[in-house]
């Protein structure tokens, strides 16, 4: 027990180190937001540390952790069609989808939140002085504050890894109700990419090292980045073939894949490590409300 109060609390200390770091450097600050980006150095070394705790103190009774969500609407006045009720169904939709990682959410009781400006999700993306002007007067910390949007030019959503821990996620208004919101909320909680890597260098099939080579989850098969498949029936469209000609056989069904709708699960291990986040370094910080 004392081992594990240990672990506890230098895994609480690890964001407070990180976070300093990357406040030195206003640059670094984007590279931790997801979405199409490379991995960082710095989430990265983190997540490998996370991860050797995990496997260390394994919780094993996951009773169910829920988050406060607070919205916040950007640019209302263009926003004619967007109701409470698509709210209510959003949130329904995500909590269907996490209760297997036993992790669930609701509405924070204070309400909507508006912000007005004409900024796309885009703007928000690009630009770190726009995301904190226009979040930081509404931001709480104590809830997942999720920022919806009329409009997206590139960019249908973001988040940022818990290196940070910026309980933000950002999403355009028509993905409300589609596995693209999972997938943020997954990032949130720490996931990769099950394509991870293979942006950049061709991994290899075998299993060998798949604790630390792409995603760093065991259960997720390795998955060669911009695969063409078909959505009808979530098959791939051709072979794609690792460095020593082994075929790649990703599971399009997964939630941290880019295979559209055909996602609609997270692996074991993803719903372990999602869990382990969730309850080490996110819950802690707020402050349950409802
Ligand atoms: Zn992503």
């Amino acid at each position: 027990m004392r081992k594990l109060l240990l672990g506890l609390f230098l895994i609480a200390l690890l964001p407070l180190a990180c976070q300093r770091q990357l406040q030195q450097d206003a640059t670094a600050y984007k590279k931790n937001v997801v979405h199409g980006v490379v991995l960082s150095d710095d989430y990265d070394v983190y997540l490998d540390q996370i991860i050797a705790l995990q496997q260390k103190f394994p919780i094993e009774n996951q009773q169910i952790l829920r988050f406060p969500v607070k919205i916040h609407v950007v640019n209302p006045l263009l926003n004619s069609e967007l109701r409470d009720e698509d709210f209510s169904e959003a949130l329904n939709f995500l909590n269907s989808n996490f209760i297997s990682s036993n992790i669930q959410f609701d509405f924070v009781k204070e309400g909507n939140d508006y912000i007005y400006s004409e900024r796309n999700v885009d703007h928000f993306y690009k630009s770190a002085n726009v995301e904190e002007f226009f979040t930081k007067k509404t931001y709480d910390e104590n809830a997942i504050n999720l920022y919806v949007f009329d409009d997206y030019k590139d960019v249908i959503g973001y988040t940022h890894y818990p290196v940070l821990n910026l309980n933000r996620i950002f999403i355009s208004k028509v993905h409300l109700q589609d596995p693209a919101f999972v997938h943020e909320m997954g990032h949130f909680f720490g996931l990769l990419h099950t394509f991870e890597k293979e942006i950049t260098q061709q991994s290899d099939v075998s299993d060998q090292n798949c604790g630390s080579n792409g995603d760093k989850i065991c259960d997720t098969p390795p998955d060669p980045f911009g695969a063409s498949f078909i959505e009808k029936d979530c098959s791939l469209f051709g072979e794609y073939h690792d460095k020593s000609g082994r075929d790649y056989r990703p599971n399009l069904n997964n939630f941290m894949s880019y295979y559209g709708s055909c996602r609609t699960q997270f692996s074991p291990q993803q719903q372990d490590l999602m869990y382990f986040i969730a309850k080490v370094i996110k819950h802690p910080k707020m402050r349950v409300r409802v």
